[in-house]
């Protein structure tokens, strides 16, 4: 049939060929949405010049659009069973690269290396298997790829914590990470229907479009993810209180000059902190210290 993959008919007449099982520890629930997929399109802004990661192909219903609407796509499946059901799927199109390695051990800059063009715009685009969402985000960011953007498919609430504002309930020591490297956005919730099988949670679109430069440029990067991290460490509990409990061997004086020296009042909670606040007072702690 002519039908794209990600319809109902077509899906189920995939599965039925090759009697696939999901299995449900990779976090196999496949789109059964052509419209959906439009939308992840349109705000992936990918268009002919694009070159395009795909995280996840399953039975290849986002990759056959991405294929239609980019240059090239390059396809990570950590399955087996799936890269003989690609071949047949995708057999139409002749820029799709599969490659059979786990995202999270992969080498991704060997691969834009030798899959892309050089200066070639590159975008992830994915419906991510939920229970590695966070390792594969924070890898692929970790990593420093050169991407424009990652346009992702996730769990509703692990997207609003990675898009969150201060003094929210969703704000915490994901939101900085996520947003010292990107500028984040959820654009679209999805609702369980539009998968097959039907995951437990809801859904949402996320997309975060790399930064030139990180948010803030601190003295030591992982310093500031410390002091960062310990300000969220118990919720209730005052920036003050959860500083002195990971600086133990600075005194109450001491940090207190800090707070001081950078205007930061110890009485406030860690979610209250903006990014450059979290900056300013980890470089203060960073030059007392040092
Ligand atoms: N893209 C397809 C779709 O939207 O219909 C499938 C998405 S499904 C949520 C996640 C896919 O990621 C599955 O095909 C699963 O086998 C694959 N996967 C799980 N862990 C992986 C890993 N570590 N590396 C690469 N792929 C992985």
């Amino acid at each position: 049939s002519t039908k794209f993959i990600a319809t109902p008919s077509r899906t189920k007449e995939i599965l039925k060929k090759y009697s696939f099982a999901f299995k449900k520890s990779l976090g196999q629930n496949f789109i059964i949405d052509p419209n959906i997929l439009e939308n992840i399109l349109k705000h992936a802004g990918v268009d002919k010049s694009a070159g395009v990661i795909e995280i996840g192909p399953g039975i290849g219903a986002l990759t056959e659009q991405l294929a239609i609407h980019a240059d090239k796509v390059v396809a990570f499946e950590i399955d087996q069973r799936l890269l003989p059901i690609l071949q047949d799927t995708l057999q139409n199109y002749s820029n799709i690269e599969v490659l059979h390695q786990d995202i999270l051990k992969a080498d991704v800059h060997q691969v834009i290396k030798e899959q892309f063009e050089e200066n070639q715009p590159i975008h992830i685009v994915a419906n991510l298997p939920y229970y590695i969402t966070t390792p594969i985000l924070m890898k692929l960011l970790r990593d420093r790829l050169p991407l424009e953007s990652i346009t992702v498919m996730i769990q509703k609430e692990v997207a609003e914590r990675m898009a969150a504002k201060p003094n929210t309930k969703s704000y915490g020591s994901l939101t900085i990470a996520i947003q010292y490297y990107t500028n984040a956005k959820v654009v679209m919730n999805v609702p369980k229907t539009v998968f097959n099988p039907q995951p437990n949670v809801e859904s949402s679109i996320l997309k975060l479009e790399l930064r030139d430069e990180p948010a803030v440029l601190v003295k030591d990067e992982d310093f500031f993810f410390g002091v960062m991290k310990a300000s969220f460490a118990q919720r209730r509990k005052t920036l003050r209180n959860n500083l002195a409990n990971h600086l133990q061997e600075m005194d109450k004086e001491t940090l207190q000059k800090v707070l001081d020296r950078v205007e930061i009042d110890g009485g406030r909670r860690g979610e209250s902190l903006t990014i450059e606040e979290f900056a300013r007072l980890a470089d203060g702690l960073y030059e007392e210290i040092n």
